[in-house]
């Protein structure tokens, strides 16, 4: 072990074909605790050949394996037992996030919750795949039937961990696919905690691989494998286009979920009160590295000033602190890289806008990759920072006049995530929701996610949608059955 590393750096292995092993070249990196900057763990550094030997064990155990033949009611109960797995273990597994992603332990919790909760879901969801009779016109009986698509390559990212792993693994597995996750290289710990009960549980050796690996030596390779059916990747609009272009060779289906600018929208009528911790919990919660983060906060203009004013005053009470500390509301970001990210659009909001709160690193703290929660105002939504993703606690605010000219704004973005409405006027809410080009919109809410609901995003935020009943039919196939019920010849010659 190197000098200067803590003792307690545990050295993980790949999950592949129900074993664990090194990486076929032998290499590892190290993943950090962003509160400390320490080392606290290392992994294997996954290339190409760790992903044909991972395809391979996906690819025999779909075609071979007994997973092909698994009833649905086998394999729903299988997803419920890994899901109590889950809740035995979900002090440890929040704590190990929390330290691994810099995210407050309350909200680690809330996510380990979820984690079981979607395993749930799609084990009971497992037995309600249903095929179709279809009305054809002949004597003939012709049914629609489902599938699984095949061998599934997931590629995930860092702000909700084993949340992401188990959005993607769960719908897969319910409907009957084998799968390859490859968990972000800056958080891939919970994932490989997860793999030591899926034997116990009873998936089958090849139906679960996780690799740990990098973007492009690691990820790039699982796209392009003429082996893999599907690729379902949550990430960066940036590399959902690569991805996108990458899987064309193979015409390979794609689902994407990716970035997002979402407006959260203030008209003057809202609870006021309700309104700023809207606004707040919609941009700040989990360092506002969340996809569909509300970043842009659209204002209408008799309440404006007054928003700003009570945003900035709040602002100033949310707690910083060590991720494990239970009255910390917001920890550090992620990595040096997100932290220097964020940092520069902090920087350019400056010259972009005004700020009312904010705007640099938190100084409170010697070490770890802390910045302020950051409100800018009179933004321009022309600007970078109303335009692009920072992925950070960086708010940007926006006046506007009416309802046309609120959702004229809203809708000008290349982005088409989420959105939320704030009012008491039910009639000028629904107007709003009609016109909004989003895949989720709130309403007097910003950010509560169900399992049982549909997730994803309109224009550049990506296609496909995960969770509920939409989330298994991105890992299905239709086929088309046709029985000839006619006893006679066709008699055509
Ligand atoms: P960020 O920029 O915040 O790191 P990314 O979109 O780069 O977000 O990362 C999301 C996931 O995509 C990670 O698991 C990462 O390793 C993976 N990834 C990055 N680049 C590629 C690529 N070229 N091909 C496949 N996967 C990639
Ligand atoms: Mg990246």
């Amino acid at each position: 072990m190197p000098a200067g590393v803590q003792t307690e750096v545990k050295a993980y292995q790949l999950y592949v074909n129900g074993e664990w092993v090194e990486s076929a070249s032998g290499k590892t990196f190290p993943v950090y605790d962003p509160a400390t900057e320490e080392i606290i763990a290392q992994v294997p550094d996954a290339n190409a050949d760790d992903v044909n030997r991972a395809v391979g064990a996906a690819r025999a155990a779909f075609d071979q394996g007994p997973w092909s033949c698994t009833t649905a009611q086998e394999r729903g109960r299988v997803l419920l037992r890994l899901a109590e797995k889950i809740r035995a273990n979900a002090a440890m597994l929040a704590e190990l996030e929390a330290r691994n992603c810099g995210k407050p332990i309350v909200e680690a919790e809330f996510d380990i919750a979820d984690v079981a909760t979607c395993f749930e879901y799609y084990g009971g969801l497992a037995t309600k795949i249903l095929g179709y009779v279809n009305p054809v016109p002949d004597n003939a009986l012709s049914l629609s039937l489902k599938e699984p698509v095949g061998v599934a390559g997931q590629i995930i990212p860092w702000n909700y961990p084993l949340l992401m792993a188990a959005w993607k693994l769960a719908p897969a597995l319910a409907a009957g696919c084998t799968c390859i996750l490859k968990p972000a290289e800056q958080t891939p710990l919970t994932a490989l905690e997860m793999a030591n009960w899926l034997s116990d549980v009873g998936i089958p050796p090849g139906v679960v691989n996780i690799i740990t690996g990098f973007g492009e030596s690691c990820g790039a390779p699982l796209v392009k494998h003429p082996d893999v059916n599907k690729i379902a990747f949550t990430g960066s609009a940036t590399v959902g286009k690569i991805i996108v272009k990458q899987a064309a060779d193979t015409v390979k289906r794609v689902t994407l979920e990716l970035g997002g600018k979402s407006p959260n929208i203030f008209f003057a009528d809202a609870d006021f009160e309700s309104a700023i911790d809207g606004a707040l919990f919609g941009v700040f919660i989990n360092q506002g590295e969340v996809c569909s983060a509300g970043s842009r906060i659209l204002v209408q203009k008799p309440i404006y000033k007054k928003f700003i004013d009570a945003m900035a005053e709040k602002a100033r009470k949310i707690k910083l602190g060590p991720p494990l500390d239970r009255e910390t509301k917001m920890g550090p970001l992620v990595s040096k890289e997100q932290y220097e990210r964020v940092r520069e659009y902090q920087d350019l909001g400056k010259k972009e806008a005004k700020l009312a709160f904010g705007g640099g690193r938190a100084e409170a703290f010697e070490k770890g990759f802390y910045v302020e929660p950051t409100i800018f105002y009179d933004v321009d939504n022309s600007a970078r920072i109303a335009r692009e993703e920072i992925f950070g606690p960086v708010a940007a605010v926006i006046p506007f006049d009416d309802e046309k000219d609120a959702v004229r704004i809203a809708n000008d973005s290349p982005y088409g995530l989420a959105a939320a409405v704030w009012t008491r006027d039910i009639f000028k809410a629904f107007r709003a929701v009609k016109q909004l080009r989003a895949g989720i919109v709130w309403v007097n809410h910003m950010q509560p996610t169900y399992v049982e609901a549909p997730w994803g995003g309109y224009k550049q935020s990506g296609f496909g949608r995960e969770l509920g009943p939409w989330g298994i039919e991105e890992y299905l196939e239709t086929k088309q059955v046709h029985i000839n019920l006619n006893e006679a010849p066709i008699g055509w010659y």
